[in-house]
């Protein structure tokens, strides 16, 4: 069984997530489909996909205009959102001590973070890679969890760029998070790639070792793409 999240950024409609689940609801599959909506979307009846949101607040309630809680995202019935995706990172200035008090509100509201981590370019060519995604894993998940969490690898450099690492890097960078969640006491956690996965590379990807599914953008829009994935591996 894989996970296949696709995550919908601010794109979509309610017209097109109702056909999507119309299209998925009779695909043959054991994987596991969460898709992570924009929060307008996020208390539709989705059948056999999971919704999650793309982000929560790092607070629990209060005067932070704009800002939507883990707890209101559980109250429409999500099961996941995302946390530390890079254009949080990005846009809104998501640090891991951000990402880390917002995974932890998502898990003391029931939901399941799936906690981003990657590297840019140009962390990539100082050869800082391995040192930015263990520091992001130890400093991005709360200490003491107790239910489920998912961390998603996503190399800043290659989302929405149409390229992706080699197998060999995706497969050096899966093992690290592996390692590194073991020592933290919570190995067997699911591992994601994301970044520019697509009907045509998602086997090779989810066949490396310590891919336990793939986080899809762009992919992830129009059923045409996003079945092949999902299909892609029994
Ligand atoms: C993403 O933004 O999480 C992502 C993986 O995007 P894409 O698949 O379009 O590279």
């Amino acid at each position: 069984m894989k996970i296949i999240a696709g995550n919908w950024k601010m794109n979509g409609s309610h017209e097109n997530l109702n056909q999507m689940i119309k299209d998925l609801s009779s695909l043959e599959t054991q994987n596991k489909v969460i898709l992570c909506v924009p929060y307008t979307m996020l208390c539709t009846e989705s059948g056999c996909i999971a919704l999650g949101a793309q982000d929560v607040s790092q607070y629990e309630r209060g005067a932070y205009t704009g800002e939507v809680s883990a707890s209101m995202v559980a109250a429409c019935g999500a099961k996941y959102t995302l946390v530390g995706h890079s254009e949080c990172r990005a846009y809104h200035g998501d640090t891991n001590a951000t990402v880390c008090a917002k995974a932890a509100l998502a898990l003391a509201n029931g939901l399941t973070p799936i906690i981003c981590v990657g590297e840019t370019m140009e962390e990539k060519q100082a050869g800082k890679t391995m040192e930015i995604i263990e520091s992001g894993v130890r400093e991005s998940v709360p200490v003491d969890v107790k239910s489920d969490i998912i961390i998603a690898y996503e190399p800043r450099w290659a989302i929405g760029a149409g390229i992706t690492p080699t197998d060999a890097e995706i497969a050096e960078v899966h093992t690290l998070i592996a390692k590194t969640l073991y020592s933290m006491g919570l190995g067997g956690t699911p591992i994601l790639y994301g970044a520019s996965v697509k009907g045509a590379n998602a086997l090779a990807i989810m066949s490396i070792p310590h891919v336990d599914g793939v986080l899809v953008g762009g992919a992830s829009l129009k059923s045409d793409d996003f079945i092949p994935i999902i299909i892609s591996v029994k």
